[in-house]
């Protein structure tokens, strides 16, 4: 496994687990089987409801906490100062443990406009300790901007949808510009249209990998963090299989020239979905 170092000197693994969508019994099951698989880093969220099961499977395995990198998400209803700190406790509550290792703002909800406030609480969990580093998720360029402007921590990852069809280059820039790492969220475009492209199963053929695998190795070779996601153990197992292989630059180029701008999700400049 390979690691990305933080802005906050902490090393997160490249490569995670993410479980949005699942139940919380099957997040159980499906963590367990991803830390057996060697999965580390575990990405949940509030709004995924699965913080419990996912906290109990990795008290269950025993692994050392300082072997576990744990992400969860601080809900847009839950934004606002005092509010983030009561959403926060909930959060590990549920979860089980003293501290989380990056508690990301999950949308910036721009009409709400109390990211920057959620930010300071932010950062007042960060200097005790309790969210060893802290970051956003479905930042901009405008909402980047914005917090950068007022924030006296820079943030440690954004988390942002990304994927061959969404390569999110002027993002990853920024981001390099700032010291602040990028993180792919449904990094295999959620399994659909992207997996059938021609091009990653002609380049997965010449190295006897899958189409997933592909687009995995892709992001790990431009230096972006994943948390694929699979209830099905087979392919937890799969997605973790891709560092004995690597893309000659120009597979990586045919892989480029499948960004189309294209998102799954919405636009987060115009998501105020308060859940
Ligand atoms: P993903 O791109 O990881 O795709 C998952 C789907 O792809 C699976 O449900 C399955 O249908 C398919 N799949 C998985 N492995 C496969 C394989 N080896 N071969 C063929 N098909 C395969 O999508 P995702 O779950 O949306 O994203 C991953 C994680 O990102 C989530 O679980 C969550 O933790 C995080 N996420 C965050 C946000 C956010 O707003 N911050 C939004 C969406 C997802």
């Amino acid at each position: 496994m390979i690691d990305v170092t933080l802005n906050t000197g902490a090393a997160m693994p490249q490569l995670g687990f993410g479980v949005w969508q699942v139940p919380d019994d099957d997040a159980y099951t499906a963590v367990k089987a991803a830390l057996e698989a060697g999965y580390r880093s575990i990405d949940t969220a509030r709004i995924y409801e699965n913080e419990a099961g996912t906290g109990r499977a990795l008290r269950d395995s025993q692994i050392p906490r300082d072997e576990l990198f744990v992400t969860t998400k601080l809900w847009n209803s839950d934004q606002g100062f005092d509010e983030t700190l009561r959403a926060f406790d909930a959060s590990l509550e549920r979860l089980g443990l003293d501290h989380v290792d990056l508690y990301l703002i999950h949308w910036p909800v721009p009409e709400q406009d109390k990211y920057v406030d959620s930010w300071k609480a932010m950062e007042r969990l960060h200097a005790e300790g309790r969210a060893k580093a802290i970051g956003l998720s479905n930042f901009t360029e405008k909402t980047l901007g914005r917090l950068l402007a007022s924030a006296d921590v820079v943030p440690a990852v954004n988390q942002i949808e990304l994927h061959p069809h969404l390569a999110q280059d002027r993002m990853r820039e920024l981001g390099a510009e700032h010291g602040i790492a990028t993180e792919a969220w449904s990094p295999l475009g959620q399994g659909k249209e992207l997996l059938g492209e021609p091009v990653l199963t002609e380049i997965g053929a010449a190295h006897g990998k899958s189409p997933a695998q592909v687009v995995l190795r892709w992001h790990l070779q431009r230096g972006t963090i994943v948390i694929p996601k699979s209830v099905t153990p087979s392919r937890i197992k799969e997605n973790i299989d891709v560092f004995d292989f690597e893309l000659s630059d120009e597979e990586m180029g045919r892989i480029g020239t499948l960004d189309s701008g294209s998102r799954l999700g919405p636009d987060p400049d115009e998501m105020n979905w308060l859940g």
